[in-house]
């Protein structure tokens, strides 16, 4: 994409009521719109963004058996009532029609999953049973202070699974948590794990998925030898004990930002709707149920978070908005101008995701904006490059200079 017709523009200056660093980054670099605390629209880059982690996010979960859906945001009240959560929920968003008639925003998924399973998985033989969707979540949030990170609106991938059994139960729901860390691992992250109670879902236990970062809003306690975790807000451990689990190494405290969990629901929500399937006895019976949720944008703004440095943003490849950052130094109808246009033109028939900064602007200000904005490789064409034919490649993580040929940008595994 030519950068002079992205219709979002650089800001030289954070918005004075914006505390976080990921949304104060990523509202300068236009990335996102702030619309009011714990509200973004997401810009054309951040979009991209979202969507990349949302294609990792949907591989991984279609890869064990989960079958995409979209469901409804606008909640009938009935399923809330039956549920409890009505008033049981204190984030949950209520809303009144001018028929008087009484709604909910969706700030999650039960009440509408629960009766759709209810519909179609009559039999064992439908079980097990995985659904999921990436989808908006309202929540009447007390704080919303972390940018991105805590939303009143916001994004979630949030799977929902039925099961015959507590065994089949556990199976799926370690399959899920090894998804979960390949997930984050692909969007350039290392989630540690705790094992936390339900809190307001369920009395049994659960899975966080915790990546350190002082932007978080959680603290916890963790092994450096081992994988022992526990969130501080549960556990009876303290800083500087023995780990329970290796007794290898002390238990150090550091503040997380949960990135997703799984809970174990139990029959709840299938005993609240009247929700039975047919066992292999011919008996009606009640199913286990699961839930698993990611927070797509709080990931985003952990990465943020996480790999800026004093210049920008840094996105890992992965979910990196453009792969490539082409710069051209030219100004138009001048030879280095001709030479970075075609090298975008080539860039883009070799199928690389390209944003090509080809406006008249200073060097120093086209770096610094390319610095902001934190797509991975930097290609600039000057002068210099021109006329010697060897480009300079930067990385914006390391900052390392490569000089390569036309060619071998082209073909960059070769
Ligand atoms: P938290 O303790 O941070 O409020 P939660 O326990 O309420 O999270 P869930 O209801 O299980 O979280 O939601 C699943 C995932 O959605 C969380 O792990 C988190 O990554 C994300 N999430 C939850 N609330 C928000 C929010 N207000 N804004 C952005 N992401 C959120
Ligand atoms: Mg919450």
């Amino acid at each position: 994409m030519r950068q002079s017709k992205l219709f979002t523009k650089i800001r030289r200056e954070a918005p004075a009521d914006e505390v976080a660093k990921n949304a104060q980054l990523l509202i300068r670099a236009g990335f996102v719109h702030k619309e009011m605390a714990g509200v973004y629209s997401y810009l054309p880059l951040g979009l991209r963004v979202l969507t990349r982690i949302e294609a990792i996010v949907r591989k991984e979960m279609d890869a064990i058996g989960g079958q995409e859906i979209q469901m409804a945001t606008l909640h009938p009240s009935e399923n809330w009532k039956k549920t409890g959560g009505w008033d049981g929920v204190d984030v949950l968003f209520k809303i009144q029609s001018r028929t008087e008639k009484e709604y909910a925003l969706g700030q999650s998924e039960e009440e509408i999953v629960t009766p759709i399973a209810q519909e179609y998985a009559a039999s064992y033989k439908d079980l097990p049973l995985a659904i999921y969707q990436i989808g908006q979540k309202y929540r009447d949030e007390l704080r919303a202070k972390s940018g991105i990170m805590r939303g009143r609106e916001f994004t979630m991938k949030d799977m929902y699974s039925f099961h015959e059994s507590q065994e089949d139960f556990d199976r799926f729901y370690e399959t899920v948590k090894q998804a979960y860390l390949k997930i984050y691992a692909q969007a350039g992250l290392t989630a540690k794990v705790t094992e936390a109670s339900g809190g307001a879902f369920s009395e049994k236990f659960s899975y966080e998925f915790m990546v350190l970062t002082d932007a978080g809003e959680d603290d916890i306690l963790y092994c450096e030898a081992c994988t022992h975790c526990a969130n501080v807000e549960v556990s009876k451990e303290k800083e500087g004990d023995t780990c329970p689990k290796c007794g290898k190494s002390k238990l150090k405290k550091a503040r997380a930002s949960e990135v997703g969990n799984v809970f174990d629901l139990g029959q709840k929500y299938p005993k609240a709707f009247g929700f039975t399937y047919m066992d292999k006895e011919g008996k009606p019976n009640t199913p286990i149920v699961g839930c698993y949720g990611i927070g797509i944008t709080r990931l985003m703004g952990v990465v943020v978070e996480k790999m800026a440095d004093e210049k920008g943003i840094v996105w890992p490849e992965s979910i990196a908005p453009f792969g490539v950052h082409l710069i051209s130094l030219g100004k138009a109808g001048d030879e280095v101008s001709a030479d970075a246009d075609s090298l975008y033109e080539d860039l883009v028939k070799a199928g690389v995701e390209v944003l090509y900064d080809d406006r008249d602007a200073r060097a120093g200000e086209k770096f610094a904006e390319s610095d902001l904005l934190g797509i991975p490789k930097r290609i600039v064409v000057g002068r210099d490059a021109t006329a010697s034919g060897e480009f300079e490649v930067v990385d914006r993580a390391t900052g390392t200079v490569e000089k390569k040929s036309r060619a071998e940008i082209l073909t960059p595994n070769a």
